[in-house]
């Protein structure tokens, strides 16, 4: 696997309501994992709002399981997922690959092609589902933050976005190329 192929999702949406269980049933995709942090919902908001709520479980409804992932502290996942209760792994220390050991015992025996991670961190989310060989989409997130750290991982981030594109490029092209 070519470094950069490590931290390049299978595909940038635009936020999670872009990522739909027709569009992962379309896929082959069977469960789906969420980052909460800027994935779902902002740090400060502890709770899910309506829109999201029904978002989520539609996932279910439509045959699709749903598990929800974060480094974030117990109680912060916990408060989250109370109406929802949906599997969930805090403290999962992404990018470690055993962050995703509890929801892939719990899919099981899912293949890694029917997993699909969706996250906002290309070194922690996307990096995270390569390591266990599982699909990845990522979102911006939805509070970028604003301090030197970050700027510096957003230009880190951009050779890894550039590949992206390329690929999707190539992608499409040969889409058409089979067309013909
Ligand atoms: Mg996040």
């Amino acid at each position: 696997m070519a470094f950069l192929d490590r931290f390049t999702p299978d595909d940038v949406l635009p936020d999670v309501y872009a990522v739909t269980p027709e569009k992962c049933a379309r896929l082959g995709i069977r469960a789906v994992v969420f980052d909460i942090d800027n994935t779902l919902a902002p740090y400060e908001v502890s709770a899910p709002d309506e829109r999201l709520k029904a978002h989520l479980r539609s996932f279910p409804e439509a045959g699709i399981s749903i598990a929800l992932v974060s480094n974030n502290k117990p109680e912060r996942v916990e408060i989250f997922n109370r109406e929802l209760g949906f599997f969930a792994q805090p403290d999962a220390h992404k990018p470690s690959k055993r962050a995703l050991a509890g929801v892939l015992a719990h899919f099981a025996p899912l293949s890694g092609q029917e997993i699909l991670f969706v996250g906002d961190q290309l070194f922690t989310d996307v990096l995270t589902a390569r390591k266990n060989g599982i699909r990845a989409i990522t979102v911006p997130p939805i509070q970028p933050r604003e301090n030197w750290f970050f700027r510096l991982k957003r230009a880190l981030e951009k050779p890894v976005m550039r590949r992206y594109r390329r690929l999707e490029k190539q992608r499409k092209t040969e889409q058409i190329e089979k067309r013909k």
